[in-house]
């Protein structure tokens, strides 16, 4: 079914939750994935394509994970050259060009410079970065070129790193991680599966040895139930123990990475730097995202809660050294950080290995008969994990499949439109709305914008500003709780909207109206609008916790 802008019209929202355990709970799947991050999504949407019947269910909310605290590049891992990962760094290129022409509103170019500190270094990068353009097959979006210091002082006048000898220019792919997550699940249901958040695994069932499904528990309402299937795929990334056999050692290296988020003016960096720290010579991104500059990352053992990962005043002062050493005129200070995230990459362990050099690469195996489990990889190679894991699959009965084409997931997603056509389609329907919303509803939403300047259209009140300052209006909420599965508060303000990162001061009193608007959509009554609010804030809050602990 259609809509008049053509969106493919499929609700998917909480207000229809208990028919959506109803059927979890009555129906038997091909295949039960459990997690809903960048690699369940995508394993869904796979699947979809292919018409065979699938469920995912994630404990927390989709993109809760790993899948919301990177780095939000689509890349092509140019540092795993170094350790010899010649076969990824491919893989990671061929898929961020193929994601770049598939859903080109979300997955877009940024120029990247790289510092150099000497002659042998210039030269050593050149020779890398022309076999990164090659292990590319040349679809880098443009290939290496080197950079003179007066170069560089133009792309990037605020730059005044010491000892800077000369740079080097290369391109990879800006995204909004969480967004992209959802869209990707988002694009599994439209094909035909089932998404439901607030669902957790805690058992999986067999019968005579093999599996049949999990034993589950609706978190929101603490029943439990059972859902039945065929196969089950574990892409539970960090918590993928929590599901393996009690006597089995660990299957994951939980390493730690946090970003902190400043307000681009702050530092006045213009697009992407490839920088080093001067405490431990790591490489760090300063990426700009919009009028925001994201800075990141770390990469430190973690052996914490995994559910509340937060950053640390140390880590934050790493950065601070970073950003000291690379905008010495910028006078960065503290009240400069507008917000942090810290997330766990989900590594697989290997005996004896740092975890900087620890391996990147996916696994996978049948860990009992009918139970699989997938974990490691990148966002960026999310398409290729999950046809390895298929063809995996289908060679052990796992999934229904007479026939495997690697291709089949290839195709350009629903959701995505090129600039050209969306000012196509602004151009013939016109929108009342103001610029700086227009890039913003293109970018984050593709064809989904267009359905949001729609329903501005049939209710002009719904192209006010959620916040003042910020691109995002109303419409999006309800677009995002029909459409996206918004279940709670923070799923809204932290996932589908950056609005909880770059509205620090305000969380309590933003939470307040959204969940104003909320209570409306999904029938809250008081009690539920102060549980979430109070969640949201104590989420919210922890994310810049640092600050206030001296
Ligand atoms: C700091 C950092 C920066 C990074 N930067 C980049 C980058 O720029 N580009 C890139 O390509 N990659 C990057 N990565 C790697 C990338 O983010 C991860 O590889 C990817 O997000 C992993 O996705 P996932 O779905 O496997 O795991 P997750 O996103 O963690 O998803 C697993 C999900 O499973 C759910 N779950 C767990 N247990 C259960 C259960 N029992 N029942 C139901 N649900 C369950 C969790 O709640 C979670 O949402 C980065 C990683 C980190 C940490």
């Amino acid at each position: 079914m259609k809509t008049e802008t053509g969106f493919p019209e499929k609700i998917w929202g909480a207000r229809e939750r208990a028919s959506y355990i109803k059927e979890l709970s009555e129906t038997e799947y091909d295949v039960l994935i459990i997690g809903g991050g960048m690699t369940g999504g995508g394993i869904l949407r796979a699947l979809g394509l292919r018409g065979i019947r699938a469920a995912l269910i994630e404990k927390e909310d989709f993109a809760f994970g790993t899948s919301s605290k990177s780095t939000r590049l689509a890349h092509g891992g140019v540092r795993y050259i170094l350790h010899g990962a010649f076969r990824l760094v491919s893989e990671e290129t061929h898929e961020r060009d193929w994601m770049r022409r598939a859903f080109p509103n979300m997955v877009r170019p940024i120029p990247i410079v790289m510092a150099n500190y000497s002659t042998v270094e210039s030269v050593f990068m050149g020779g890398f970065l022309r076999l990164y353009d090659l292990l590319s097959g040349w679809g880098n979006y443009r290939s290496y070129r080197h950079l003179t210091k007066e170069d560089i002082g133009e792309l990037e006048p605020n730059i005044k790193i010491p000892g800077l000898h000369s740079g080097s220019l290369l391109y990879e792919c800006i995204i909004n991680d969480a967004r992209l997550t959802c869209e990707i699940v988002k694009e599994g249901v439209l094909l035909g599966g089932t998404a439901v958040n607030y669902v957790k695994a805690k058992n999986i069932l067999k019968k005579d040895g093999r599996c049949i499904g999990v034993e589950a528990q609706d978190v929101l309402s603490g029943n439990s139930l059972n859902i039945k299937a065929k196969s089950v795929i574990s892409a539970a990334g960090p918590w993928t123990d929590d599901l393996m056999p009690k006597e089995r050692n660990p299957v994951i290296r939980p390493a730690k990475g946090v970003h902190i988020v400043v307000k681009r003016e702050s530092i006045g960096n213009m697009a992407g730097l490839y920088t080093k720290s001067p405490e431990d010579g790591r490489s760090c991104f300063v990426l700009a995202h919009g009028d925001y500059t994201y800075i990141g990352t770390t990469d430190t053992d973690y052996k914490g809660d995994l559910d509340e990962c937060y950053t640390e005043r140390e880590e934050y002062e790493y950065f601070k050294g970073i950003v000291d050493h690379t905008f010495p005129e910028g006078n960065f200070e503290e009240k400069d950080v507008i917000g942090t995230y810290a997330g766990t990459r989900p590594l697989v362990r290997e005996e004896g290995v740092d975890e900087d050099k620890t391996s990147r690469e996916e696994r996978f195996e049948e860990v009992s008969p009918g139970f699989f489990m997938i974990a490691g990889g990148k966002l960026t190679i999310f398409r290729t994990m999950a046809e390895k894991l298929l063809v995996y699959m289908a060679e052990r009965g796992g999934v229904p499949l007479k026939s495997y084409n690697r291709d089949t997931s290839r195709s350009r997603f629903i959701m995505s439109m090129t600039k050209e056509e969306w000012d196509d389609a602004v151009r013939e329907t016109g929108s009342g709305l103001d610029e700086r919303t227009l890039t913003h509803l293109f970018e984050n939403y593709g064809k989904g914008g267009l359905e949001i300047i729609d329903s501005v259209k049939r209710e002009p009140s719904l192209g006010e500003a959620i916040t003042a300052g910020q691109p995002n209006i109303k419409a999006e909420l309800q677009y995002s709780l029909k459409y996206e599965m918004v279940t709670r508060l923070k799923d809204f303000l932290m996932r589908r909207s950056n609005l909880s990162l770059y509205e620090r001061d305000r969380h309590e009193s933003l939470g307040r109206a959204v969940a104003a608007e909320m209570a409306n959509f999904l029938g809250w009554d008081e009690r539920r609008v102060d549980d979430e609010v109070k969640e949201y804030v104590r989420v919210a809050e922890k994310n810049r916790f640092f600050l206030n602990k001296k």
